[in-house]
């Protein structure tokens, strides 16, 4: 049974994997973001109507475990990286309609709703399980609380999924030889009484489920796999104190698994953005239950629900979930789209290594998030595994954006404007028009087959099909009027790439669309504007794209390199935390300096009176042997002499520094560094490390207020 083509009458949802709320993004957790977001826009270029909703994941051991090391409360601990993620995501264009947390009422209001239904159509059940137990804490160990062996293939595993081996989802009391992460304890296992969701009576349900799903071939052979060896039902509690309470009374003091209420997130997150915009403009019961009316109702053809994910995750997408949509009464998902891995230079990312691009370094270092989001949709289909290294990166951007793209937007224009003020009054050639149904055809047939690599390659190609035609036709060489109808062609070919462009690289894409003298959003066009007319009046264009340089390509590899080696010599400081810096200090240029943008919080009074800062005099400096950048400093503050241990060894001469008045930061937290105790800090601006001083002639020890 085949579904029918994009666009179709009924509302489309796009979801994305929601992110555990427990660490920073870096480039690879992009991927699936902004393939949801890419596809999302190209439903809506075919006039799809759409919403793109995604959450934060606030559930679960990971934020649990995670909470307790940092010794504060899951659900403050979750809250922060939550708005962090919501800052984030718009930063690259990654657009939802809505983007929630699992641990909101209207969140807990549907999933109480569906799993009290599983109960009422009698698919839950009790059983007695055997628990992993720390016997020297005492407690119950769930999920990543425990490790041990996978007994399917024999690689390490978490307690709850076979992370680095065959992938496979595990069920409480499954991992072999189970040690407690709490205590690093051989664990023991204990029984208790556990709820079960009846997921292999599905069976039968769930092989035709998958007969009628779209998207990547990995999402259904994978579960095939599964159903053929046989479905499992499903524990859906643990016994954790973290997460929802489960509904009703005889669940004593067990909540629910994570992995019930995260899905569940997708309904919750697209009801808000209805009761935000109204149901006039998208009804989120149209694309999650339109038919609902009981079990046998909910059917292929109902919502166009398409969930974009990341590969390790396909089990809880393709049997646990539409498993519990269909008892539920909702709609099945039509798609299930699922990325490959994405590593780094050739190896994993790893965050504990600051092996890593961080999504907001990738930012800080000047680059448009437009050029990311090309590159991870182009680079691989959705579903192989893929790599990023910054050459690989600088190579199709200046290959692709600047020397395709962004060169034929550029000359035709230029041509165009120089000429004709704009649009030349001609005829657009029967080629040309032909050539532009073609990638429009081939842009549709792309986004039907969820690949938005071929969906963006139909928008790149149409460009170079316009850097050959202008170069065949050699306008440089006519007259006005043989000119004319080759740029008309021209600009013609520039108006379809920004409309087939658009999801990938949507803020450039509107730059064009700006450039071609268009009112409004590119977003709001649709296919058709392809091949209508742009205005006869445009100004002067810019350049699209910014070619990245050789040097600059040495120097990023390079600030990776450092950073991983500082964190294997254990004095990379905190990952989250550029360390690399400094190193860059000595040879960047003054001319372009950034500036950090203002802090939004404001602080109190008191906060600042906490501060107790006053004016030093520097007696001696001497650097630090072992050490690049640090100096060991005696400060004179009035009352005594201050050891403090400052970052200035190469940005200042250090024979000079006695004398010179500083201001220092008398009750900062004492650290030792290079086994030198510091006992205060030096302000200085900036990355050459300006000392800071006093105007007038202020003693030392007199306090700064
Ligand atoms: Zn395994």
């Amino acid at each position: 049974m085949s579904h029918e083509e994009f666009p179709t009458d009924n509302p489309a949802v796009v979801t994305c994997g929601l992110p555990y709320a427990n660490g920073d993004l870096h480039i690879g957790h992009l991927r699936t973001y902004v393939g949801g977001d890419v596809l999302s826009r190209a439903l809506e270029t075919l006039g799809q109507q759409t919403a793109f909703v995604s959450g934060s994941d606030m559930h679960g051991t990971p934020i649990a475990v995670q909470a307790i090391e940092d010794g504060v409360d899951p659900e403050e601990f979750a809250l922060e990286w939550h708005e962090q993620y919501e800052e984030t995501f718009p930063k690259f264009d990654i657009d939802f309609d809505n983007y929630g947390h699992t641990h909101d009422d209207t969140n807990r209001e549907l999933t109480y709703e569906i799993v009290e239904r599983l109960e009422a159509e009698g698919y839950v059940e009790e059983q007695e399980i055997k628990v992993a137990w720390d016997p020297q804490e005492d407690q119950p160990l769930p999920d990543r609380y425990v490790e041990g062996t996978c007994p399917y293939c024999g690689a390490d595993a978490r307690g709850d999924e076979c992370d680095e081996g065959c992938g496979r989802h595990l069920e409480p009391g499954e991992i072999e030889e189970p040690v407690s992460t709490i205590s690093g304890n051989p664990a023991e296992y204990r029984e208790r009484t556990h709820k079960f969701f009846r997921v292999s009576e599905l069976t039968d349900y769930l092989s035709a489920f998958l007969d009628r799903l779209e998207g990547t071939s990995n999402a259904r052979n994978q579960p095939r796999q599964w159903i053929e060896d046989g479905l499992q039902d499903w524990c859906i509690t643990r016994d954790l104190d973290w997460g929802f309470d489960y509904p009703g009374d005889d669940g004593e003091d067990l909540v629910l698994y994570v992995w019930v209420d995260a899905p569940i997130e997708y309904v919750a997150s697209t009801k808000q953005y209805t009761e935000r915009v109204g149901a006039d403009i998208y009804d989120w019961e149209r694309a999650w239950k339109a038919d609902e009316v009981g079990v046998e109702a909910a059917g292929p053809d109902s919502g166009e629900i398409i969930h974009i994910i990341g590969q390790d995750i396909i089990q809880h997408h393709t049997i646990f979930w539409p498993a519990m949509l269909h008892v539920a009464g909702y709609n099945e998902p039509r798609a299930v789209v699922a990325s490959g891995f994405m590593n780094l230079d050739g190896d994993a990312f790893s965050t504990s290594r600051n092996r890593a691009i961080w999504a907001r370094e990738f930012l800080d270092e000047g680059f448009h998030p437009d050029t990311l989001r090309y590159y991870l949709t182009t680079v691989g289909g959705f579903q192989d595994e893929i790599d990023f290294s910054w050459d690989r990166f600088a190579e199709r951007v200046n290959g692709e954006l600047v020397g395709n793209v962004g060169n034929f937007a550029y000359r035709s224009l230029l041509f165009a404007e120089r000429n004709f003020g704009g649009t030349p009054d001609a005829d657009v050639s029967e080629e040309v028009r032909e050539r532009i149904e073609e990638a429009v055809d081939e842009f549709e047939a792309a986004v039907n087959d969820y690949s938005t690599r071929q969906a963006t390659q139909a928008a790149v190609n149409l460009a170079a099909f316009g850097n050959e035609y202008i170069q065949r036709h050699e306008p440089w060489n006519l007259d006005d009027d043989e000119a004319a109808p080759v740029i008309r062609d021209c600009v013609q070919v520039a108006k379809a790439v920004a409309v087939l462009v658009y999801p990938a690289t949507p803020d450039t894409a509107q730059r064009l669309w700006d450039q071609l003298g268009e009112d409004g959003s590119v977003a709001d066009a649709t296919l058709d504007a392809a091949l209508e007319a742009p205005p006869s009046d445009f100004g002067e264009p810019t350049e699209l794209f910014e070619k990245i340089e050789d040097e600059r390509v040495e120097e990023l590899n390079q600030k990776l390199e450092d950073r991983v080696e500082a964190v294997a010599e254990g004095d990379g400081g905190d990952a989250e935390d550029d360390g690399t810096e400094t190193d860059e200090a000595a040879g960047s240029d003054e001319g372009s300096m950034d500036v950090e943008a203002l802090a939004e919080e404001r602080i109190g009074f008191d906060d600042f009176e906490e501060l107790d800062i006053r004016v030093g005099r520097i007696e001696s400096a001497e650097p630090i042997e072992d050490s690049d950048k640090l100096a060991r400093l005696e400060v004179d503050i009035g009352l005594e002499t201050r050891q403090v241990v400052a970052g200035i060894k190469q940005l200042h001469d250090l024979d000079e520094l006695p004398g010179t008045k500083v201001v220092l930061l008398a009750n900062m937290e004492k650290a030792e560094l290079f086994g030198v105790e510091s006992n205060g800090m030096v302000l200085a601006a900036g990355e050459q490390a300006d000392l800071l001083t006093t105007h007038g002639d202020a003693e030392p020890g007199t306090k700064i207020r």
